[in-house]
């Protein structure tokens, strides 16, 4: 059984999430996709965060209608700044080594800021989706940039390539971890702009599950 994670914060949860995950969950037959909502996201402007429990709620909503998807609240549980590598290292204990972090490739540009990076890319597995405004990077890339450079220790390897030539699977030397690529539909939504149009008043249209609109106009969330 294999098990993918997916933090984020969610502010609110979208479509570039969920289709993501369901995508994901198709190529990499995974069982389950987790979302976990990150309670102190050390990276991103507090001042722009929903609270931890409207966001919690509305992953939950989101989640309903897909039984391969849970809602945690894992990081909303525990106090301090939320790390990955303590969320995986509980979920570790629960699930075995089969498990996948999911992240964009936006998220894994910035993965040198993350507590012990070069501990988290060689002790757990991740999966990096393509996301619209990223495509001209290959992943390979990407990590040279963000993490050979920075971490000299961490040595890459690519272990499988696409029809085209670009690398899909990546190991860390001396680790049985591995980064894949999966390419994803582009979907060109981010909560940042979901903020936005709540705050003009936009319409959200489809961009967010009909419970979770409801739920932010019920509950005035600007
Ligand atoms: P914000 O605009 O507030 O920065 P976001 O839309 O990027 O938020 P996050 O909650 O930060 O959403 O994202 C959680 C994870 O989902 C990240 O790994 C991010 O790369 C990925 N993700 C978010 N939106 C998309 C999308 N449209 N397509 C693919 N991946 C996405």
């Amino acid at each position: 059984m294999s098990v993918g994670v997916m933090g984020g914060a969610f502010n609110p949860i979208h479509i570039g999430h969920l289709n993501t995950a369901c995508e994901v969950a198709y190529k990499m037959n995974l069982t389950k996709v987790i979302f976990v909502v990150s309670a102190r996201p050390p990276h991103k402007d507090q001042k722009t965060l929903i609270s931890s429990r409207h966001r919690y709620e509305m992953v939950k909503i989101a989640c309903k209608g897909n039984h391969a998807f849970e809602a945690s609240n894992t990081e909303i549980d525990r106090p301090g700044l939320s790390y990955t590598i303590d969320t995986m290292r509980g979920f570790t204990e629960e699930y075995g080594k089969k498990l996948y972090f999911i992240l964009g490739q936006d998220a894994l540009e910035d993965i040198g800021q993350w507590k012990s990076a070069a501990t988290l890319l060689k002790t757990f597995n991740f999966i990096c989706v393509t996301r619209p405004g990223y495509d001209s990077t290959t992943l390979m890339d990407l990590l040279l940039s963000v993490i050979s450079l920075k971490y000299r220790n961490v040595k890459l390897n690519i272990l499988s390539r696409t029809d085209d030539g670009e690398a899909e699977t990546i190991g860390i030397v001396g680790s049985d971890s591995v980064i894949k690529l999966v390419k994803v539909t582009p979907l060109d939504v981010s909560s940042t702009d979901i903020r936005e149009r709540i705050r003009n008043d936009e319409p959200l249209g489809y961009l967010v599950p009909e419970g979770v609109r409801k739920y932010i106009k019920e509950n005035n969330i600007r």
